[in-house]
Formats: C-alpha cells, sequence, structure tokens
C-alpha cells in the first residue's frame, strides 16, 4: 500500500483516493494508515465539482459526479451520449495522502531527533541520527531531477552539522551517475524509499546507508585531494583550507607519502624534512607537529587534513 501511494505522489504533488482503490489493495492497512492520519478523509465543499478515476467512461475520461434523487451518478462532460452511470459513495476520491504524516511516522519509528521541517526547494527533513560517531540527516524530496545539484548543495549549507546527508525519492531515481558521484564528494547519498524502506516495519537501514558511503568514500578518495601548485590551498573531501608556508611543507611531504603507498610516516621524520638546513641542522628535533598548527582554527585544518597515530608518532594523509 505504501508503495502505491509513494507511486502515485510522483505523479501529483496531493494524490486523492476512493476508499474503493484502497481496500482493493488492503483493508486492514487501508483501516491502519486511516488510523494513523497518513490517508484523511475530506468532505468536499458544497460548491466543489467532484470527479472519480473509477469507473471511467468507455473512451477513458474522468466522470463527474452528480447527486440525482439521493442517488450518487457519474456522466462524461465530454461524451454526452454516454448514459451517466451509478456509483457508490465509496468510489469518490475523498481520501488524501498526506506525506507529511508519513515522513513523521518513519521519523518516529527509526529513533531520528529534531523534528520534520519543510524547507524550499521542495525537500522536508526528517531529522538526525548519530550512527558510529557521524551525525546523519535524512531528507525527502517527491523528485530528484539532475538540475537540482545546486539546491542538494544548499541543504549542507543549512545542516552544517550533519556530516552526511541521506536524500531519499520515493521510487524512481535519475540515472545520472556524474551528478550522484558529484554529491557523494560532499556527503550527499541519493536513495529511495523504494530500494530502503521496509514497507511494513517502516524501518530504515540508516547505519549500513552511511556505511555504504564509507566504501564509496574510500574509492573516490583520490579525487577528493586537490590542491594548489604551493600547497598553500588544499581542498579535501569538498573542504577548503588555506596555509602557511610551514603547514604546507607538512602536507605536501604527507601527500608525497600517499602517492608512494607508504602513508604512515613519523611525525619526527616529517620534522627533519622539512627543517633541514643545508648545514645539517638538527634543529628538527624541537620541532612539533603541535607548534605548526596552535591556533583553534589550525587545529581543525590539521584534524581534517591529518590522520594520526600512536599519540601523533605516525601520520598521514587524512584520505
Ligand atoms: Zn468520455
Amino acid at each position: 500500500m505504501i508503495e502505491f501511494l509513494l507511486r502515485e505522489l510522483e505523479k501529483t504533488q496531493r494524490p486523492v483516493f476512493s476508499k474503493n482503490e484502497l481496500t482493493s489493495i488492503s483493508c486492514e492497512q487501508f483501516k491502519d494508515l486511516v488510523n494513523k492520519n497518513i490517508l484523511t478523509f475530506k468532505r468536499p465543499k458544497y460548491t466543489d465539482v467532484e470527479r472519480i478515476r473509477q469507473p471511467r467512461c468507455p473512451h477513458g475520461c474522468y466522470l463527474t459526479v452528480v447527486e440525482y434523487d439521493g442517488e450518487l451518478e457519474a456522466f462524461c462532460d465530454e461524451h454526452l451520449d454516454v448514459d451517466p452511470i451509478s456509483i457508490d459513495e465509496d468510489d469518490l476520491l475523498r481520501y488524501t495522502f498526506l506525506v507529511e504524516d508519513l515522513l513523521e511516522l518513519i521519523a518516529q519509528v527509526n529513533e531520528l531527533q529534531g523534528s520534520l521541517q519543510k524547507i524550499a526547494g521542495g525537500f522536508f527533513y526528517l531529522g538526525q541520527r548519530t550512527v558510529s560517531g557521524k551525525r546523519i540527516g535524512l531528507v525527502f524530496t517527491r523528485l530528484i531531477d539532475s538540475n537540482q545539484f545546486v539546491k542538494f548543495l544548499g541543504l549542507k549549507d543549512i545542516f552544517i552539522q550533519d556530516e552526511i546527508l541521506l536524500v531519499f525519492a520515493p521510487i524512481s531515481l535519475i540515472e545520472d551517475i556524474d551528478l550522484r558521484s558529484r554529491l557523494i564528494q560532499k556527503n550527499i547519498v541519493l536513495t529511495t524509499f523504494f530500494e530502503t524502506l521496509n514497507f511494513n516495519s517502516l524501518k530504515l537501514p540508516i547505519g549500513e546507508l552511511a556505511t555504504e558511503l564509507d566504501k564509496l568514500d574510500v574509492a573516490i578518495a583520490e579525487e577528493t585531494f586537490n590542491y594548489s601548485p604551493d600547497y598553500l590551498t588544499v581542498e579535501i573531501k569538498g573542504k577548503t583550507f588555506h596555509m602557511n608556508d610551514t603547514q604546507a611543507d607538512v602536507i605536501k611531504y604527507l601527500h608525497n607519502a600517499h602517492k608512494t603507498g607508504y602513508e604512515w610516516v613519523k611525525q619526527k621524520e616529517v620534522m627533519i624534512e622539512i627543517f633541514r638546513t643545508p648545514n645539517g641542522d638538527e634543529s628538527a628535533f624541537w620541532h612539533k607537529l603541535s607548534s605548526i598548527f596552535k591556533t583553534d582554527e589550525d587545529k581543525k585544518t590539521r584534524d581534517a587534513l591529518i590522520a594520526q597515530r600512536g599519540n601523533w608518532q605516525y601520520l598521514r594523509l587524512n584520505l
């Protein structure tokens, strides 16, 4: 049933259904979704012209409903020669699918923090959850198209604290591999409820989706490190950092080590290399990474660019 509703949601923003249409899929689920307010009954205003989808005119048109002598009848506006047919109240399109309420429930079931927010650009933010130290934000959009790259990046600016954003479409995903990989570099993963949501329990495999990203991350890691020839400006995993000469020397050294495959290097070795003087001055022994990255801002740069082991004895580029 949820799958059916999501398919219809891709066609129209506020899909409406008749009771007959829904109960033909499942009586039990129909009642359940009405109880949960995901399907809401709406009595039309007196002035509204009601139309139905099922049954239809022999030519395929939707029929217009009239009440005649206390009975409901439906006729075709265009083919007046076709006799009106008598219909049931349960044929009327009276149940609206409220996706907000479905999203609210999904957020609850998956124990997300925060509350549902509507965001410009047709997005809903469902909330966030922290999985193995990473804060993951969940976003829903009714339709994904390839022109949305900029809009997606905008999401990252709004939810700065979320390390990863999972963006869900209902059923279909555009097969734009380029867009998807560009977004992955910005830690935005596109997926669908169809691929990931358990339609019975409404559970989402958030942890698995995040590790999936880790794997992709490794695969594209090489491309996610960019640098100016002097290493004074470097970009890692989509973030840009500016450094002074000494800091740039450290990163250059670690990058060279990374390229040769011997990633981990001793901090002392790095210091000796970058402070070496023509006279063989060994003052390098007095230098430490902590005196090169001193301020809070420096430390942020250091932590983004350098991974460490053994209490900073060993360093490598954080790719
Ligand atoms: Zn017709």
